[in-house]
C-alpha cells in the first residue's frame, strides 16, 4: 500500500481524461469493528485499487483493502481537516474522471454526518457515476455495545440524531432547536459532542428536560478500548472531565439510558453514577 504525494495531478492531463468517468463507490466504513462492516462494504473494499479514506475509519478496516492500493487519507479531524471539503470533492471528481475507480470510504454511514451528502451532490453534478454503500452509523454500534436501545416502549417512542458541532460558517454553533430536542419520550443521541458538552446539556435542561434525565457518553464504540460513561444531565459534563473522555464519542439522553445495566455488553468498560 502506497500513500501517494501528490493526488491531485496522477499523470493525467486534463485533455487526456477518458470520455466517460470511472465509478465512485461511497462507502460506509462504520463504527470501526470490521465485522460491522457490510458484506457489499467488504467485497468493495477487497477488490478495490484506489481508497480516499477519512480520520475516522480505523486501521483494522484499512487491512482489508489489498496490498499495493492506493490508500489516500483526507483527514477530517475536527477543528483541522487536512483538506478541504471542496478540495475532497474535486480530488473525487479529477480521479474518477481520470479513469480510476474509486473507494471513498467514510466512518459510519457516509450519509449520516459525514458530509457524503455534499460529496455525492459534487459527483452528480460533475456527471461522475457513482454507488452509495451504507454503514452501521455510531448510534447504531454504541446503542447496541452499552445496552441503550435507542427506542423501546417504555422509554422513548422516537430518536433524534442531531450534532453538536456545526460549520463554523453556520453562526452559533449551538443555534439548535432545543425545544424539539428536548420533547419528552424520546431520546437523543448527538455526533460531535464533546467539547460543547457542558453548554448542551444545560440547553437540554433549560429547554424543559429535567437535569435527572439519564445521559451518557459512548466513546470509541465497538472498537478496542470502547467506554460508556453513564450519570444525568446535571452530572455527565463533571463526570466526562473527570474521566477525561475524548471523541469519538456519542451523547445519548434519555430514558433509554438507564437500561445499560441490564442490557450493556460485559466487555465495554463503564463509569456509572446513575
Ligand atoms: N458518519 C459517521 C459520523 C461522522 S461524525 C457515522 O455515521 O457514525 C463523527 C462523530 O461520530 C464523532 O465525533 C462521534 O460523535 C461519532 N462517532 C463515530 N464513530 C464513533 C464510535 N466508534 N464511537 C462513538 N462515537 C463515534
Amino acid at each position: 500500500m502506497s500513500v501517494l504525494d501528490e493526488p491531485l495531478y496522477f499523470g493525467t492531463a486534463p485533455h487526456e481524461y477518458p470520455a466517460r468517468a470511472a465509478r465512485v463507490t461511497l462507502v460506509g466504513a462504520g463504527p470501526g469493528d470490521p465485522e460491522l462492516l457490510t458484506v457489499r462494504a467488504a467485497r468493495a473494499l477487497g477488490s478495490a485499487s484506489l481508497v480516499l479514506y477519512d480520520h475516522l475509519v480505523s486501521r483494522d478496516v484499512l487491512r482489508l483493502v489489498p496490498e499495493g492500493a492506493d490508500l489516500i487519507y483526507v483527514g477530517k479531524e475536527s477543528a483541522h481537516h487536512t483538506l478541504p471539503q471542496e478540495d475532497i470533492c474535486a480530488l473525487m471528481v479529477r480521479l474518477a474522471r481520470s479513469g480510476r475507480a474509486l473507494v471513498r470510504l467514510k466512518g459510519g454511514d457516509p450519509y449520516i454526518f459525514g458530509r457524503g451528502g455534499e460529496e455525492a451532490q459534487a459527483l452528480a453534478a460533475a456527471g461522475v457515476p457513482f454507488e452509495v454503500v451504507p454503514g452501521i452509523s455510531a448510534a447504531q454500534a454504541a446503542a447496541a455495545e452499552a445496552g441503550m436501545p435507542l427506542t423501546h416502549r417504555d422509554h422513548a417512542t422516537s430518536v433524534v440524531l442531531a450534532t453538536g458541532h456545526r460549520r463554523a460558517d453556520a453562526g452559533d454553533e449551538l443555534d439548535m432547536d432545543w425545544a424539539a430536542l428536548a420533547r419528552p419520550r424520546q431520546t437523543v443521541v448527538i455526533y460531535m459532542g464533546v467539547s460543547n458538552l457542558g453548554p448542551i446539556c444545560a440547553r437540554l435542561a433549560a429547554h424543559g428536560l429535567s437535569p435527572e434525565t439519564p445521559a451518557a457518553l459512548v466513546e470509541r464504540a465497538s472498537q478496542p478500548g470502547s467506554r460508556r460513561v453513564v450519570g444525568t444531565l446535571q452530572s455527565l459534563p463533571a463526570l466526562a472531565l473527570l474521566h477525561a473522555v475524548r471523541a469519538p464519542a456519542l451523547l445519548i439522553v434519555g430514558g433509554v439510558v438507564t437500561l445499560h445495566q441490564a442490557l450493556g455488553s460485559c466487555t465495554m468498560a463503564g463509569v456509572a453514577t446513575a
